[in-house]
């Protein structure tokens, strides 16, 4: 099954030339010009990823990207953001509101097809060649035989071993995996696991890393995935 990717970008050249470069990968191409037009499309259909633009005529694609993250069928969506070269701002501001990754204008389509096939990767996508073991240099990467993510069944294992998780402890481990090795703070594992439940608090992330944290031990009892980083949050380390 191929993965279904939405694209939100209003230059049409550029746009043109990001949709042959992954239609030719086997994936499925949705186009929007318009965050309006992005959002209907997100609300009527499944996606396994964003590619999105900053710089939109309706509006800003970092707007839209937290907007995506504090809803629940959203917040875990793998996003590739795009932006004007040099905009480190925006780069800086992505990647805080939870982007999994970004490029910066001008990039070569061969680049971006490979980061979106990388990141699918991530998300349990199998992708084309249904290797999910191979990072995009085509060294094998160690989040893939580790971790796997079966986004659709909500499962995920360890070393092949199924890990017993409840909805939110699935929810939480998938955004730190689809983010691994960068710090997530409470704030954003709130978003991504409980959406816009006000009765949860920092605590609430705290209890749930401490459960999985005890789940994951049992299986490995070797290694401690998931480290603490003082006053900023919670990194999973799969290297
Ligand atoms: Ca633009």
């Amino acid at each position: 099954m191929s993965a279904r990717l939405l694209l939100l970008e209003d230059d049409p050249a550029i746009a043109r030339t990001v949709a042959y470069a992954l239609q030719r990968d086997g994936l499925a191409v949705t186009h929007s010009l318009l965050v309006h037009d992005a959002r209907q499309q997100l609300q009527g259909a499944r996606f396994d990823l964003l590619v999105l633009d900053v710089g939109l005529p309706d509006g800003s694609g970092l707007d839209l990207l937290r907007e995506l993250r504090n809803a629940a069928p959203t917040a875990t969506l793998p996003v590739l953001m795009l932006s004007a070269h040099g905009e480190e701002i925006d780069r800086v501001l992505g990647l805080e509101l939870g982007a999994d990754d970004y490029l910066a204008k001008p990039f070569s389509p061969r680049e971006l097809a490979a980061r979106v096939k990388a990141l699918l990767r991530r998300a349990g996508h199998g992708g084309s060649n249904g290797n999910g073991n191979r990072n995009r240099n085509g060294q094998s990467a160690a989040v893939a035989p580790l971790f796997h993510d079966d986004e659709a069944g909500q499962r995920i294992s360890l070393r092949g071993q199924s890990l017993p998780l409840t909805r939110r402890e699935y929810r939480l481990l998938s955004h730190l995996l689809r983010g691994a090795g960068r710090i997530h703070s409470r704030e954003a594992l709130l978003a991504a696991a409980w959406g816009d439940d006000s009765e949860s608090t920092d605590r609430t992330v705290d209890t749930h890393i401490k459960t999985l944290r005890a789940k994951l031990r049992e299986l490995d009892p070797a290694h401690e995935y998931i480290s603490t980083h003082r006053g900023m949050g919670y990194c999973v380390d799969v290297q």
